[in-house]
């Protein structure tokens, strides 16, 4: 009976859509935010089927024989584990995942239970799903998250090269590696980036911590995740939990060197963005809208003059819980403050604050406090007349501003000879650039501008060594 009640609970848990943030709130006193949902997997819809764990166990068997590896076969467990998964060198985030299912400790049918007693796992699962958080996609796609060995061993089979975007179960095949350890116990690592697998062959040896791939979603998955699953002999049957607890009835002893907590509640990303992040949903890259520069006067998209907004990712944070947020100014002192307590304990959620910037220029500090852990990120103020020289430049005329599909420029009063001009977005980066000859101290463009996302942009004209810059809005 117990069980049913999980399982209806968790249902009713799954069944929550995503909840998008599409109100955008200007007042300070209020904050948006949402639960993350992940996909999710049930016995009929497995992450590796049956005919795929046949398949995989006969490839480990004859190349298990080719290697010549049978001759030190052991299958007693005696390699402890380091964790699977690490940021990528330049990642600077506070973390990077959250656990979305454990192995399944009940091995009845419809009903599931974690090593820990608890519900995070689905009925039949064989593995630990550690996944991506948040921005799985646009992780992926900028290969932040690194798959390494958590054993040192030999490759034993690898696949490469299969679709990595899939967003459901079915019967793709993904990009793994598995690896042999010395004690005849194997590691899975499943759902790997297209083209990110170890360039490493079969047969040769890897090291402790050596880059296996990037998390992917290839295979039977929901989003970008790393199935890891140990085996301590040849057949998936052979399956344990890496994780020791109480309700763990496949194996007394933890494999991990160091066995991580179960929730790990933290505090995974502090940041400060133009306007609001947005989760299109599978497979599409996140938009993150994050920036760590601000010009003075700032105008982010949708959002009142001189506000940004200030975004939580979280993990496991209880119901009741404080979290401390403060705006640093360059001296530490501070320019604002207030706190969040979730009303709900979510796996994953976010939550985000419009909050007015600092009218001074310098480095300031967005930071996040959750018992005694402080999560984050410097953020730059900049005077508008340091960067650009002329911002309302009138030798620009730009039609219509805010613009939807075409851009009209005349700029006026120009050197003849060389010009080139720029659009910048409000990162800086550039999406347009052109080199144009001035003869009559006059020039008349128009740029198609149906491919750029609404926001704020800026026009950059060199000309004579005259740099005249203009602020473009465009909206749709
Ligand atoms: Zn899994």
């Amino acid at each position: 009976m117990k069980n049913i009640i999980a399982i209806s609970a968790l249902a009713a848990f799954f069944l929550v859509p995503y909840l998008s943030i599409s109100q955008i709130v200007n007042i300070e006193k209020t904050g948006t935010g949402s639960e993350y949902v992940i996909g999710t997997y049930d016995a009929n819809n497995p992450e590796i089927t049956d005919t795929e764990y046949l398949s995989i166990e006969k490839r480990c068997a004859k190349n298990f024989n080719l290697l010549g590896l049978d001759k030190n076969e052991k299958n007693i467990q005696s390699v402890s584990l380091s964790w699977p998964v690490r940021a990528a060198a330049g990642f600077t985030d506070c973390g990077y995942y959250a656990i979305s299912a454990h192995v399944d400790q009940n091995i009845a049918t419809g009903v599931f239970q974690d090593y820990n007693c608890g519900t995070v796992s689905y009925d039949g699962h064989k593995g630990t799903d550690i996944f991506t958080w948040p921005f799985s996609f646009y992780k992926m796609d900028n290969s932040q998250v690194e798959i390494i060995a958590a054993a040192p061993g030999i490759i034993l089979d690898k696949a490469d090269g299969n679709f990595d975007r899939n967003c459901a179960s079915n019967t793709l095949p993904a990009n793994y590696v598995i690896i042999q350890h010395s004690d005849g116990t194997r590691a899975l690592y499943w759902h790997m980036k297209s083209g990110s697998v170890t360039t490493k062959a079969i047969g040769q040896t890897v090291v402790v911590g050596e880059y296996l791939g990037v998390i992917g979603s290839s295979g039977s998955s929901s989003g970008p995740h790393l199935h890891f699953e140990v085996w301590t002999g040849a057949t998936s049957s052979t399956y344990n939990d890496p994780f020791s607890g109480t309700c763990n009835t496949l194996n007394a002893n933890s494999w991990w060197a160091v066995q991580k907590q179960y929730a790990e509640p933290g505090i995974l990303k502090a940041s400060v963005h133009i306007t609001d992040v947005t989760f299109p949903g599978c497979p599409t890259t996140e938009t993150t809208n994050e920036s760590t520069t601000y010009t003075i006067p700032f105008q982010g998209p949708g959002l009142a003059p001189d506000y940004a907004k200030f975004y939580l990712f979280m993990r496991n944070i209880p119901v009741g819980a404080t979290v401390d947020l403060k705006i640093l100014n360059p001296n530490s002192t501070i320019f604002n403050s207030w706190t969040y307590s979730p009303t709900a304990l979510y796996k994953t959620s976010y939550w985000g604050w419009s909050k007015h910037l600092p009218a001074t220029p310098g480095n300031y500090t967005f930071q996040a406090t959750y018992n005694g852990l402080t999560c984050s990120q410097v953020f730059t103020m900049v005077a508008a007349s340091s960067i650009y020289d002329n911002l309302n430049s009138d030798k620009i005329c730009v039609s219509p501003n805010p613009a939807k599909d075409i851009l009209n420029i005349v700029i006026s009063d120009l050197k003849n000879g060389k010009c080139k001009y720029i659009l910048n977005n409000i990162l800086g980066k550039e999406i347009y650039r052109e080199n144009i000859l001035i003869e009559s101290n006059t020039v008349q463009k128009e740029i198609n501008i149906s491919e750029f996302s609404n926001g704020i942009y800026f026009l950059t004209i060199d000309n004579d060594n005259i740099r005249i810059v203009k602020k473009i809005l465009i909206q749709k």
